[in-house]
């Protein structure tokens, strides 16, 4: 019987100049490298849309959330790429016999503009949940110049994820 689940996920990180003036790391989303003047504060890599994707599979299955899993108080995890999250993740969908149905990704920030990288990061994003690119979907909204993310000292990311059981083809369903 054809089977699916439903997840959201939510994150969101400050954004703040690279050292010695700041504590922003180097700017990545979705596992993308942006060349930019501030980037996310953060215990891993801080890298918000694979966060949001990460606690938007632990969701859809009803796991404890990516802050649980991977405490931002362990050392192991100090600078860590989030990409990690995201495999911990897909593995328990797979492992409940599920796979992505499809992903929808809402990125919220003044700066950098993400649109001329969007297919970069939906790339990068399908290859590491093991998806069709078709099945993963990313857009970028300002903040309209207000409040913190307007302000360009926070970036925000809106995840949806629709698991499906894994025994029905993905053709089945288009
Ligand atoms: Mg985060």
């Amino acid at each position: 019987m054809f089977h699916c689940r439903i997840g959201h996920g939510y994150d969101l990180h400050r954004l703040e100049p690279h050292a010695p003036s700041g504590a922003g790391r180097p700017f990545v989303l979705g596992g993308i490298a942006f060349d930019h003047p501030t980037g996310p504060v953060g215990h891993s890599d801080g890298d918000a849309v694979l966060h949001a994707v990460t606690d938007a599979l632990l969701g859809a299955i009803g796991e404890p959330d990516i802050g649980q899993l991977f405490p931002n108080d362990d050392p192991q995890h100090d600078g860590a790429d989030s990409a990690v999250f995201v495999q911990e993740a897909i593995r328990r969908v797979r492992e409940r016999g599920l796979r992505i149905g499809n992903i929808d990704i809402t990125v919220v920030c003044e700066r950098p503009k993400i649109g001329p990288r969007k297919a970069e990061m939906i790339d990068r994003v399908a290859s590491l949940l093991g998806c069709e690119k078709s099945d993963v979907n990313l857009k970028g909204k300002t903040h309209e110049g207000v409040d913190a993310i307007g302000e360009g000292r926070a970036i925000e990311v809106h995840v949806v994820a629709l698991l499906a059981s894994a025994e029905s083809s993905a053709k089945d369903h288009r």
